[in-house]
């Protein structure tokens, strides 16, 4: 398998706190990546390091042979790197879904329309993927009304709209009941199997990252701590401390 993504040796700081400190990591075309870590150790802040949301202090960022860590958010996404927001609500009034930067007005339509926000006239292809999701029933409610479960298919749907190459999702299954769970699981495999879609997950249900990962990245304190298949990284002693010293 080709590499399509070569973090190497990303450094983010905020003022006093080094939230990545020299981190690498590949992610070859095809693959179901995952990247764990305990609270804090800088999984979200590597994800905005690799999508352009700001400029890093250190190391490079390639993507299919492009360096791409002098660009911003859109000339990274229109090359087909996308990322989805970890707890992300759509409000009746109001959406905090900043990456795809939809207005009150936009999260007031239905759910529909709120898919071809960045691609009208795709009518068509916003329907196969509501169908895709689960969600064509509710093709015609307010966003905002969907329950929390629904709305993260959703922003799975959104994402997809654009077709990327590598789509990168920040605790999926955070806030979602156990039943539905396994719902979005099957959907994050068929959309890397069906639609080709290669996968970065940061995930913390160890159970679903092990299961859904064939590559495993650990952080810690900024740093890879361990980097592997997922029972090498699941027995790593090193891993276990860093998740039983962070509770
Ligand atoms: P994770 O996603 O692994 O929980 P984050 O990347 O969110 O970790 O955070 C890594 C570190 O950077 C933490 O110490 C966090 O407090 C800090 N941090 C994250 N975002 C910001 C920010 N916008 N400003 C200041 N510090 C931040
Ligand atoms: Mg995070």
């Amino acid at each position: 398998m080709s590499l399509l993504l070569d973090v190497r040796q990303v450094r983010k700081r905020y003022g006093g706190v080094l939230a990545n400190d020299g981190v690498s990591l590949q992610v070859r075309e095809g693959e179901i990546a995952g990247l764990i870590g305990p609270n804090g150790s800088g999984k979200s802040t590597l994800f905005g390091a690799i999508c352009g949301v700001f400029p890093i202090d250190g190391g490079d960022v390639v993507f299919e042979g492009t360096s791409i860590s002098h660009m911003r958010v859109g000339p990274i996404a229109r090359r087909g790197l996308v990322r989805t927001y970890q707890q992300t609500r759509i409000y009746g009034e109001m959406s905090c879904m900043e990456n795809m930067r939809i207005s009150s007005r936009a999260a007031q339509g239905n759910v529909l329309s709120l898919l071809q926000l960045k691609a009208r006239g795709h009518e068509r292809h916003a329907e196969d993927l509501l169908a895709f999701v689960g969600l064509f029933e509710k093709r015609f409610e307010m966003a905002g009304r969907l329950s929390f479960g629904q709305q993260k298919l959703l922003e799975f749907a959104m994402a997809l709209m654009s077709e990327p190459k590598l789509l990168l999702l920040d605790e999926p299954t955070a806030g979602i009941n156990p039943t539905l769970i396994n719902g979005l699981v099957d959907r994050l495999q068929r959309a890397n199997k069906e639609l080709g879609v290669t996968l970065l997950v940061i995930e913390h249900n160890m159970r679903v990252i092990m299961n859904l990962a064939q590559h495993i990245t650990c952080l810690a304190h900024g740093c890879v701590l361990a980097s592997g298949a997922p029972e090498e990284v699941r027995n790593d002693p090193r891993v276990l401390d860093a998740y039983l010293g962070a509770q």
